[in-house]
């Protein structure tokens, strides 16, 4: 058996945590770790912990909310309309012949364009919607409580939105994108899945592309009658199941 030099040091064999990858992404990216904490303390620990949250969750490109930070949300507000019935829309946003402003103006110009549509769609949404980058040229919007009768009229300014968006690509040259939007309501007092709502609006933004682009397609909600006491059964709350 050896004898430790220092009593005070830990066990050499003591496991040590191994900082210095995390750090490098956080200072990559831009992060400062507040430097009112003490490195290495508790408080410190959390606000790096705190920060490679962010980080993952955030897309670097456009800084909207990734695809993993938008299934999370979606996962929440599908259990949210089956408890509380409220209605909510979700409107897939996919930019119009994307590819050829990559191949005419090239790659960067893309990414400026990419940048541009993300914060017009940000200056359309409120503080409880989700907008996420689903994917390459590709958004997404969870917007809880929407009434049915305003999801057309929610998607029309979307659009709009983008398409009175000039983008400088360069000094003095400027492009303009349109997007197709398709939208589909989670079905009240259901539970529903995640993919299968995205799968219906899919089909909406499939149909909004297929009709001619620049427009936006919803699907119509339907409207289901469903009693008190059948919304308390889903959740096994009803006065009737108590008694059982
Ligand atoms: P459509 O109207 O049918 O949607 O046509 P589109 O050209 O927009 O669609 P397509 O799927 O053919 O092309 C999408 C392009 O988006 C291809 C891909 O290179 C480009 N893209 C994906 N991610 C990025 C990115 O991060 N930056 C840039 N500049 N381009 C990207
Ligand atoms: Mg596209
Ligand atoms: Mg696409």
């Amino acid at each position: 058996m050896h004898a430790n030099p220092d009593p005070a040091a830990a066990p050499a064999d003591a496991p040590t945590l191994r900082l210095a990858p995390a750090m490098q992404l956080l200072q990559q990216s831009g992060r400062e770790l507040p430097d009112r904490h003490e490195v290495g303390q508790v408080a410190w620990l959390q606000a790096v912990i705190d920060s490679l949250c962010e980080l993952s969750s955030r897309d670097p490109l456009t800084g909207l909310a990734n695809r993993r930070q938008f299934e999370l949300a979606l996962a929440s507000e599908v259990d949210r309309v089956a408890r509380a019935g409220e209605p909510a829309l979700m409107l897939m946003i996919d930019i119009d012949h994307f590819k050829k402003v990559n191949d005419t103006h090239g790659h960067p110009a893309g990414d400026l364009v990419l940048k541009a549509v993300a914060q017009a769609l940000h200056e359309c949404i409120r503080p409880m919607d989700t907008l996420a980058r689903f994917g390459g040229e590709e958004f997404a919007m969870i917007l809880p409580n929407c009434p049915p009768l305003f999801g057309l009229a929610v998607a029309e300014r979307v659009r709009k939105k983008v398409q009175g968006r000039a983008v400088t690509i360069a000094p003095g040259q400027q492009v303009q994108v349109t997007v197709s939007l398709g939208g589909a309501f989670a079905p009240q007092w259901v539970r529903s899945s995640a993919p299968l709502w995205i799968d219906r609006a899919d089909q909406q933004l499939y149909r909004a592309k297929a009709e001619g682009r620049d427009r936006a397609c919803l699907e119509q909600p339907t409207v289901s009658l469903v009693s008190p006491e059948e919304k308390g059964l889903l959740f096994g709350t009803s006065q009737f199941a108590d008694h059982e």
